[in-house]
């Protein structure tokens, strides 16, 4: 969507801490003459990793050092609200992202509007990722958003191993290719397994949410009981496709 091309663009990276934004933070900051940056922006939410915390401790420590504005916002509703109005987020009933996660995208844009600017976002969008574009390559000076990655060529699988190699990631990529948030309800039976073998507290915490809601609404989670997904998450190898 263009945006009126006679205010300002106030050009920010968005952050969400995995392995795309990281390298696309990167290559921005080695490329600032083509990617200008006034800010980085990230959306702070209580299901990310732990190692997505860590991820964006670094980024903050770069911009401090570089004197690039930081920002982190975090949704006007906490996720445990949300949970005690709704219970555990489902596939069908997602309201993490528009109730919960894009509470943060308006509020920026609130923000970078309330300054007499247009939001220009840096979004770690890859060169494969077709589907998910909303302006032709090429195009982006007058957006609302410009995928660099995308826009140099740079392709998932590259990032990939990049990724597997960076502790920071605590070994997520090396057996995942994405990453949304801890529990997601689209996460798959590895993803769970996973969070229990690095984040056991984590794990069980979402687990005690899952069984709570099932009680409050009288339903199943998963297609199978609570009881016996729960030894499989918690008994199956990592390395060994579950299912
Ligand atoms: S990644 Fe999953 S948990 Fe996070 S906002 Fe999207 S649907 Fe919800």
């Amino acid at each position: 969507m263009n945006n009126n091309i006679n205010v300002r663009p106030i050009h920010y990276a968005c952050v969400s801490g995995g392995k795309d934004s990281l390298y696309m933070f990167y290559y921005i900051l080695n490329n600032i003459e083509k990617y200008p940056l006034d800010m980085v922006v990230h959306y702070e939410l209580e299901i990310d990793y732990p190692f997505i915390k860590n991820v964006i401790e670094k980024i903050k420590k770069i911009c401090d050092k570089l004197s690039i504005k930081f920002i982190s916002i975090k949704p006007r509703k906490s996720f445990n609200e949300l949970y005690e109005k709704y219970g555990y987020p489902t596939r069908v009933a997602r309201w993490c992202n528009g109730h919960y996660k894009m509470d943060c995208a308006r509020q920026i844009n609130e923000i970078i509007k309330s300054w007499g600017c247009r939001p220009l976002a840096y979004i770690g969008f890859c060169a494969n990722e077709k589907k998910r574009f909303k302006y032709i390559i090429g195009d982006w000076i007058n957006n609302d958003c410009c995928y660099p990655l995308a826009e140099e060529n740079i392709t998932e699988d590259k990032i990939l191993e990049w990724a597997k190699q960076q502790p920071i990631f605590n070994n997520y990529y090396n057996f995942f290719n994405r990453c949304g948030c801890m529990g997601c309800p689209c996460a798959t039976y590895k993803e769970f397994a996973y969070l229990f073998q690095y984040y056991p507290k984590e794990y069980k915490n979402i687990i005690d949410k899952i069984e709570e809601t099932e009680k409050r609404f009288k339903f199943q989670y998963f297609k199978k009981p609570i009881g016996e997904m729960k030894k499989k998450f918690e008994t199956k190898s990592l390395t060994i496709s579950l299912f």
